[in-house]
């Protein structure tokens, strides 16, 4: 029987199509109706990670010009003596932001700031932005324009220029893409998979505040549903407010390493939190590590508000998230040119894959740590 192809798809299955629309149960969109409800699989089943990989685990890479591909911080694309990067992230409102407390300028500068952190994250340096929007009536132009005013503070403050994007309307709430686009040296690239036997791990600032500054304000706005007299009560929390709301990306890092002239081994942002990031690192490099709970930076106004909130700092910090850190490794003869600066810390060494990614707690003894880091569907999984 001769085939007839529509755009590429064969016409039977245009018809098994056409059969389904027509037969599909009321209200329950087409692609939902599988053919087969037996073989449907959960997305909790698989997690956010677990589905990246089952939906690109077959994907061919058809031109040279693509050096890196789906599975670190950014693409590498090859042009010229130069690297292209490029990354991008989506913001879903009532997922990643709750507008009853987050001020639409500094959501802007965020929704930037999280995809630059990714740039300086292989060890680039970002040039441009686009800017996607979907957005529903409820916003006013003026408060896009606060968006807006955020989105142009961030790209001042690290010299990005917006060049593009796409605005369309959503049913309900707003959802922020952003793609960044960067460029480094051929040879200067640093991925997450090059990471060796008895490299030093470092983390850059200080870790935990950022999901502190979020218990805060969720605790006030629970206050505040229950009695609208009641201002929230944000006094002496400026610190971790800030790391939560208005988040930096660490370029100045990526300046330090070339000043000092260190290429690390491997890197990865902290979007995550420590444990998650410390486990794609250490998976993509095919090693183990010790990490020591003691060498974890943590700004004492972390451990203060954990306390309050009977939390344990160090798990803040391994679990928490969204402090748009650095975490990278140094060969260990570069020690001694990051030994007392004050933006870096050395956590612990990698070791060989057999003995796994550990936990040094205080008293000596060792545990495997397990990532909780956030996962987009809800699960807490590797
Ligand atoms: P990060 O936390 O650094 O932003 P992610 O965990 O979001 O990184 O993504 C890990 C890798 O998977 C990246 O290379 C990213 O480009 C890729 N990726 C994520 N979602 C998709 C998707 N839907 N299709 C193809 N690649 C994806
Ligand atoms: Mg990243």
């Amino acid at each position: 029987m001769q085939k007839y192809h529509i755009y590429g798809i064969e016409t039977n299955l245009l018809k098994r199509l056409n059969r389904a629309f027509y037969f599909s149960p009321k209200n329950i969109p087409l692609s939902l109706c599988m053919e087969n409800n037996l073989n449907r699989t959960e997305l909790e089943s698989l997690g956010e990670f677990g589905l990246i990989d089952q939906l690109t685990k077959d994907i061919q890479v058809y031109n040279k010009s693509t050096v890196l591909g789906i599975g670190d911080d950014a693409a590498l694309i090859k042009n010229g003596n130069l690297l292209t990067v490029i990354s991008t992230d989506i913001l879903v409102e009532g997922i990643h932001f709750n507008l009853a407390y987050v001020p639409l300028k500094h959501l802007g500068y965020k929704a930037v700031i999280v995809n630059l952190s990714d740039i300086y994250a292989m060890n680039a340096s970002p040039k441009q932005i686009t800017v996607s929007l979907a957005v529903s009536n409820r916003f006013s132009v003026e408060a896009l324009e606060e968006l807006y005013a955020g989105i142009h503070l961030a790209c001042k403050a690290h010299a990005v220029d917006l060049v593009g994007g796409d605005t369309t309307t959503s049913a309900g709430g707003l959802f922020i893409s952003i793609t960044a686009i960067g460029t480094v040296e051929e040879g200067m690239q640093v991925l997450r998979s090059g990471a060796n036997e008895s490299d030093l791990i470092v983390v850059s600032g200080d870790l935990g505040g950022a999901y502190l500054g979020l218990q805060i304000l969720e605790r006030e706005q629970e206050v505040f549903k229950t009695n609208q007299n009641i201002q929230p009560d944000l006094d002496g929390h400026d610190y971790i407010l800030q790391r939560q709301l208005r988040p930096e990306a660490r370029k100045d890092i990526i300046e330090i390493l070339k000043l000092l002239e260190i290429k690390p081994t491997s890197m990865i942002d902290i979007s995550d939190g420590l444990a998650s990031e410390i486990t794609h690192l250490c998976k993509k490099s095919k090693v183990g590590c010790n990490i020591y709970d003691e060498k974890i930076p943590i700004d004492p106004s972390v451990i203060n508000t954990a306390e309050d909130f009977n939390l344990d700092p160090s798990m803040c910090a391994l679990n928490g998230g969204e402090d748009y850190e650095l975490l990278f490794t140094i060969a260990q003869s570069d020690f001694e040119k990051i030994k007392g600066n004050p933006h870096l810390t050395v956590i612990g060494h990698i070791t060989d894959e057999a003995s796994g990614i550990n936990l040094i707690t205080r008293d000596g003894n060792s545990y495997e740590i397990k990532s909780q880091g956030w996962n987009a569907f809800g699960n807490k999984s590797e």
